[in-house]
């Protein structure tokens, strides 16, 4: 049977990327953080989605020995000079507080015109491998920020941004809506033929 690590305790994580791998590897078993033995987890140090992915995803094939899979995502805004970026977690200055996080965006925001109001998810997915192989791919999803907060779906800024074609904020949309869009989903499916590759190989 093939196995990959995914380094990410989020049930929601592992279980969109189960569902998108399974299609490309029938009978792929996807692990996460909370099935093997604990170990250090790295701290996030770089200034790029790419190197903090590829630092978690090294990590998980040094503390598993399986091919392992990290992703790292966050909000680039346009009026911010693509702030916060890898900061979006800790915006407010303290670690996933999104209801702060999304009260000091607003206000950053408040003198910003509409039309310069454009934002984008971004993601980007590492998955290392034991030999040293390394891959990296990326998905976005573009769209604005709104002045109030709507919905209750999603988490982090989903509530103020409403991805383009859209009239709906992202926490707005059902979940299978957003993935089919978003920026993590978008990279899932990228990786997932990249594994499949590898696995088969
Ligand atoms: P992580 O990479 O999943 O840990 O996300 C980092 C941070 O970026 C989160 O804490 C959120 O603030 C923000 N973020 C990433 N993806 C999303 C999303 O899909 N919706 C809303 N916020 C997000």
């Amino acid at each position: 049977m093939s196995r990959v690590f995914l380094a990410s305790r989020n049930p929601k994580k592992l279980e969109e990327l189960r569902r998108i791998l399974a299609l490309v590897v029938p009978g792929i078993e996807v692990l996460g953080l909370g099935d093997v033995a604990a170990y250090d987890e790295p701290a996030e140090t770089e200034p790029t989605f790419e190197g903090n992915a590829l630092i978690k995803a090294r990590a998980g094939v040094e503390a598993t020995g399986l091919p392992s899979l990290a992703d790292d995502s966050g909000l680039c805004v346009d009026a911010l000079n693509k702030m916060p970026g890898v900061l979006s977690a800790r915006w407010a200055g303290v670690a996933k507080d999104d209801a702060a996080n999304n009260r000091l965006l607003l206000e950053q925001l408040e003198h910003v015109p509409d039309p310069q109001r454009g934002a984008e998810f971004r993601c980007a997915v590492a998955f290392c491998r034991p030999g040293g192989e390394e891959d990296v791919v990326f998905g976005e999803m573009r769209g604005r920020i709104i002045r109030e907060q709507r919905g209750d779906g999603g988490f982090g800024y989903d509530v103020v941004f409403v991805p383009d074609g859209e009239t709906r904020t992202s926490a707005e949309m059902p979940a299978a809506d957003k993935d089919a869009i978003s920026h993590r989903g978008r990279s899932i499916r990228a990786v997932a033929p990249v594994v499949a590759a590898a696995l088969l190989d």
